[in-house]
């Protein structure tokens, strides 16, 4: 077991709560929640709207958990497959900035994470029963738990964020979450 984000983030995670022991399969029935979770956090809110503290505006970070779930996905599928090696890293800003997640259209933005979230869960579930080994950036070998509970970690402290900003800066009518 890698001991990378609860030595990075604390645990459980001094910001979120998340918390690095849960189980394997109570860590992917809380990911499976997340799209859920942003739905509920974003209501009826401006997803334009940004925390004076946070770079990214609350639509920004569910495109950013969409995109980083389907990269997720497409690395335990390489694996999963043969694929072998160190996985290559992607600088999530420079991504941002790229994909201008400030204009994407929060409706689209969900849409994605849908379906980011059915590609990671197939992705895990096909990999099961195999040994699968990520060696990426400084976070020494990642099994699938370990893979599940950074992804899952990431995707619950965004929706932590994007509660907070939608607390601090209130909502008003602009595009909303809400067809
Ligand atoms: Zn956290």
């Amino acid at each position: 077991m890698s001991d990378w984000g609860a030595d990075k983030y604390g645990d459980p995670c001094r910001e979120c709560g998340f918390v690095w022991t849960t189980s394997h399969a109570e860590t992917l029935a809380l990911l499976a929640s997340i799209p859920a979770r942003f739905r509920e956090a974003l209501g009826d809110h401006d997803a334009s709207a940004r925390h004076p503290d946070l770079t990214w505006s609350a639509g920004a970070y569910v495109a950013h958990v969409g995109d980083n779930l389907h990269i997720f996905a497409e690395r335990i599928a390489a694996l999963d497959l043969g694929a072998y090696g160190d996985t290559v890293p992607y600088d999530p800003d420079q991504l941002a900035e790229a994909r201008q997640y400030e204009h994407i259209p929060i409706l689209g933005a969900l849409w994605s994470l849908d379906h980011a979230m059915a590609d990671m869960i197939e992705a895990v579930e096909h990999s099961a029963g195999k040994e699968i080994t990520m060696i990426i950036d400084d976070r020494g070998p990642q099994n699938i738990t370990d893979i599940i509970r950074t992804t899952t970690h990431d995707a619950f402290h965004h929706v932590w964020d994007v509660q907070r900003t939608l607390q601090t800066v209130g909502g008003s009518a602009g595009e909303s979450a809400k067809a």
